[in-house]
């Protein structure tokens, strides 16, 4: 069967990479996060000092940022390595989170990782989540999926899974993190988080993920008949 591209773009903590994961699991496609590139640059910023406003700082830091992702059997999933350690762990923390926009928006950062994340679409049989997938990364995708859900069922979700690590975590600050990441994702100057205008709207605020995977693999069909 024709192999394609898959773009999952959104906001922060509407499932884009749970969806991913089923959907790269189904049929047999490469997963790839594409935040967590943003996440694992923002954690070497910080373990380095590396001022983000000021751009000699970032190119040269840049030069020192190696990103790869590996496959770990135990997990199934791939993690993220930066600099050969994989840092998988640290970069889902707050301390991440809460900076992780900021450097996104850098000009810099995003053309580093955006020429990494082209490279690997040279082959076909991918789904890649994040902000600008379906906008920028791959323009040219078969399909391209735009995720949304309230605001009150995404702060549940990022709560539950955070709360399990960390006890002392608190809603607020839950949902003033996923509202400041949106704003800043959505408001940034370059490459904003957009719908693209050929992307399909997934609002899954009242769908399980049963009925969602069943939804998407319908257009996934779709998405490979029509270029075929
Ligand atoms: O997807 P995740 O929440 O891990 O992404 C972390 C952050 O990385 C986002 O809030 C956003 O600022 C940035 N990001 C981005 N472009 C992408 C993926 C993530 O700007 N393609």
């Amino acid at each position: 069967m024709k192999k394609i591209i898959i773009t999952i773009d959104g906001y922060s903590s509407c499932g884009k990479s749970t969806l991913a994961k089923q959907l790269a699991t189904k049929l047999d496609y490469v997963y790839i996060d594409s935040g967590a590139m943003y996440r694992a640059i923002t954690l070497y910023f910080i373990q380095n000092r590396v001022d983000w406003n000021v751009t000699e700082e970032v190119v040269n830091a840049l030069k020192d940022v190696h990103l790869e992702f590996m496959y770990n059997p135990v997990s199934n999933a791939s993690e993220m390595f930066l600099n050969g350690e994989n840092v998988e762990h640290f970069i889902r923390e707050m301390v991440i989170a809460e900076k992780v926009s900021e450097v996104a928006a850098v000009k810099e950062v995003r053309e580093f990782a955006v020429a990494q994340q082209k490279k690997m679409g040279t082959r076909k049989g991918i789904v890649m989540d994040g902000r600008d997938i379906g906008t920028v990364v791959f323009p040219h995708a078969e399909l391209k999926i735009f995720m949304t859900a309230d605001i009150t069922v995404r702060v549940e979700r990022r709560f539950k899974e955070l709360f399990e690590k960390n006890k002392s975590i608190t809603i607020e600050e839950v949902k003033e993190n996923l509202e400041l990441r949106d704003y800043i994702d959505a408001n940034r100057e370059i490459s904003p988080l957009r719908k693209a205008e050929d992307a399909i709207i997934l609002d899954n605020s009242q769908l399980n993920m049963e009925e969602q995977l069943e939804l998407v693999m319908q257009w996934v069909e779709d998405a490979i008949m029509a270029h075929t």
